[in-house]
């Protein structure tokens, strides 16, 4: 079962590449823009990229927080760049984007956390590609309501935060946010706009038990969640948090079908699912249901 690097043979990432790959690159390094596609180093990025979805991350690429799963930097914060999200707007236009994610770093020093730009990013591409699907993953805001109501009044199809692990292990893998907090951001949302999708997602692999698992699936249904994503964490360097193990594909499956029971919409759930994989299907499967 093990591959190269000692991986699961379901891991074993694809190689980018083909034409829309090619194109998406030349245009983002054109713009200066960053995208989690590249920086996460994801798996999915052929397969993605190819199908007209891509992941941009606004606000810098440096954060003020520090969670224990992640890669991107902790440090002082860039500068806000007011012109990012008429740059974004350009991005998708020349990519011919059908999904567009937005998602950002932590912005803490900022009174909104970032939201107003989140909400020029959303108001700017629906100006300047109106066929295309606009979803955030946003920060929690520290739980700031106006925040959430900023993103919300810019009206994005999906509103995705995510919950990342459950409850217990939160001072390892976020240690600067908060479970219960996470959860009413996406309640709030969602009663801001009820006929918005609401999304959330989170990872195995860091030592959380099946019991645990259900019980968050139960929580984020409880606060009117509606797409549901769950992926495999892999540790990113030696620095960050160990992976306590491999959950199987069938694991995998099996929480994508207690999802479906619990009431979720759309399950997301794989190995190599990151939130914005299939982000497509994702909402129009949530639409129909
Ligand atoms: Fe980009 Fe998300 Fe697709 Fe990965 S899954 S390539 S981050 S859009
Ligand atoms: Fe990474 Fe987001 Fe945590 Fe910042 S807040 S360290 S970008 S996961």
């Amino acid at each position: 079962e093990r591959g190269k690097h000692g991986r699961p043979d379901w891991l074993k990432a694809r190689v980018p590449g083909g034409e829309a790959y090619r194109e998406i690159k030349e245009t983002m390094r054109g713009l200066s823009l960053h995208t989690v596609c590249e920086e996460a180093r994801c798996p999915n990025i052929g397969e993605c990229w190819n199908n007209r979805t891509a992941t941009f991350m606004i606000l810098g690429n440096v954060c003020t927080r520090s969670c224990g799963f992640c890669a991107v930097l902790t440090g002082k914060p860039t500068e806000l760049d007011l012109d990012e999200p008429r740059r974004v707007a350009d991005a998708a236009k020349k990519m011919g984007l059908r999904h567009a994610v937005i998602t950002s770093v932590n912005r803490d020093e900022q009174l909104d956390g970032g939201a107003g730009i989140f909400a020029a990013t959303i108001r700017a591409i629906r100006e300047e590609v109106p066929g295309c699907a606009v979803e955030v993953l946003t920060p929690d805001f520290k739980g700031r309501r106006e925040s959430v109501q900023t993103v919300i009044d810019a009206r994005p199809d999906t509103f995705n935060h995510n919950i990342e692990t459950v409850p217990r292990l939160y001072p390892a893998v976020r240690p600067q946010a908060k479970y219960r907090r996470s959860l009413e951001v996406l309640r709030y949302a969602k009663e801001l706009n009820p006929e918005g999708l609401t999304k959330s997602g989170f990872m195995l692999g860091l030592g959380e038990v099946r019991e645990e698992i259900i019980q968050t699936m139960q929580d984020l249904r409880d606060h009117d969640v509606d797409i549901l994503t769950v992926g495999q964490y892999l540790r990113p360097s030696e620095n960050h948090l160990p992976m306590v193990r491999y959950a199987t594909p069938k694991e995998f499956a099996e929480y994508r079908k207690i999802g479906f029971e619990l009431g979720f919409s759309h399950v997301e759930s794989g190995p190599l699912v990151r939130s914005s994989y299939h982000a497509h299907e994702q909402t129009e499967d949530a639409r129909r249901g």
